[in-house]
């Protein structure tokens, strides 16, 4: 969203200036890396032994390697394991269908996107779940308004086309992030203790009605880009004695229920490895129950694929988490389709060697999915792959966005969250990294997917 942009750009300046060129199965690490891990080991305080000898091993693999790792997105990947996961967010999907979105197969037959996405070889969906994204008077806050009810809805459609459902709590009753993680309403005023117990509830009772209602729950993550808080709490003892009121009741529902469920922390900021470490170092030290290290990856903000591979393989290594990445994408145009402006929005943002094209889209996720497996990750999960626009962008989209909550946010979260939504509120600033042009029709680039397995 609007603050991952400006974090980001202010962060990365010259860093994404480095060609990434990665390619099939076992792609081993390349010189380009060189000048991104020099700056990565200044920020770094142990790190620095162990990323010298990575430097040097990566220029003298590089000369031989470069010119054959080259292959097309439309290939396999050697290796890749079969329960690979490959996810999707499409948390807005219902929204988008209640403002009068309608989304097309290759026929140009109207077809429920969630088959699209199964048939494209997409096998899990990531919900985010909001505790009561509503004003006091019922009008939704936007960017899907995703209660419990919509992740419910949501998710019996994907587990209907046979994808595994990944449940993303925010804890927040509208977007967490780096730059806020309020609390929502209702615990605001709580002390710690009475809102761990609130959010032990919560979780509790959430994911009962979910398998409950028959969705395939198959993940959860507690908090949501919890660098620096969750849920109103900014001291990370804090943050962490809500993880393991959150832990207890997954683990305890996934007992009661005889169901595996893997738990999820998400953290962003991955260039800043030595921070992210240290994190995960601290949960690991609490002795918080948990499974996985879910990590944001956007190659337009986020560094370099080798800084990425690097971070998720030594959390794997070092802490014997699994990892995966909980959220990427790319663009596939530079164009807006809804008159408000997006996220990924000029030649400044493209990567080098990815155009913002439907190629350079498919090219950056199977390189994405290569990078991941080769590190022993688990899988990817793409950020709103289908959050297209509402009408076209020569029209005042507003009402639309306003009644139906399809917008990034609405004039309605203006209370809640005065300095973001209630200054920028507005549409979709995703429509352009969508897997579906502006009028709801597939393109090719979602087929990355299966391609990756088979080829094409
Ligand atoms: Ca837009």
């Amino acid at each position: 969203m609007m603050n991952k942009r400006n974090i980001g750009k202010s962060l990365l300046c010259g860093l994404v200036a480095f060609t990434m060129m990665t390619g099939c199965g076992n792609a081993a690490s390349q010189d380009q890396n060189a000048g991104t891990e020099t700056q990565t080991e200044g920020i770094s305080t142990e790190e620095s032994g162990t990323e010298e000898k990575t430097a040097a091993e990566n220029d003298s693999n590089a000369e031989t390697e470069t010119e054959e790792q080259k292959c097309s997105w439309t290939d396999a990947i050697d290796g890749l394991s079969d329960d690979f996961m490959m996810g999707v967010d499409l948390s807005t999907v219902l929204v988008e269908e209640n403002s009068g979105v309608k989304f097309y197969n290759f026929d140009g037959e109207e077809q429920d996107v969630f088959k699209t996405f199964a048939d494209a070889g997409v096998n899990y969906a990531r919900f985010r779940v909001w505790n009561d994204p509503y004003d006091e008077n019922g009008n939704g806050y936007g960017g899907g308004n995703n209660d419990l009810a919509t992740a419910i809805t949501l998710g019996k459609r994907a587990t209907e086309y046979g994808m595994r459902v990944f449940i993303d709590f925010h804890y927040s009753d509208f977007w967490a992030d780096p730059n806020r993680q309020y609390a929502p309403k209702a615990w605001a005023d709580m002390d710690l203790d009475t809102k761990s117990d609130a959010l032990y509830q919560y979780t509790k009772e959430s994911l009962k009605t979910l398998l409950d209602e028959g969705v395939d729950v198959g993940m959860v993550q507690i908090g949501n880009e919890i660098n620096y808080g969750m849920c109103g709490e900014t001291k990370l003892d804090n943050v962490i004695t809500l993880l393991k009121s959150g832990s207890k009741a997954v683990r305890e529902v996934s007992e009661e229920y005889g169901k595996d469920i893997d738990i999820a922390v998400h953290y962003t900021r991955i260039v800043d490895k030595a921070n992210v470490l240290d994190l995960v170092s601290k949960l690991v030290d609490s002795e918080l129950d948990f499974d996985m290290i879910g990590m944001s990856y956007y190659s337009f903000w986020d560094g370099s694929m080798d800084n990425m591979k690097r971070v998720l393989e030594l959390i794997r290594e070092r802490y014997n988490k699994k990892v995966f990445l909980a959220e990427t994408s790319y663009a596939y145009t530079l164009e807006d389709g809804d008159g408000n402006s997006n996220s990924f929005a000029s030649e400044s943002d493209v990567v080098d060697g990815y155009p913002a094209t439907v190629e350079g889209q498919a090219s950056t996720i199977h390189d994405i999915c290569a990078a991941v497996n080769e590190v022993g990750g688990l899988g990817i999960f793409y950020w709103e792959g289908a959050w297209i626009p509402v009408g076209p962008a020569t029209a005042d989209n507003s009402p639309i966005w306003e009644e139906y909550g399809s917008g990034w946010a609405s004039s309605y979260a203006s209370d809640y969250d005065p300095d973001q939504a209630g200054k920028y509120y507005g549409g979709s600033a995703w429509d352009n990294q969508a897997f579906f042009d502006f009028n709801g029709n597939p393109m090719e680039s979602i087929n990355v997917f299966k391609y990756m397995r088979e080829g094409k």
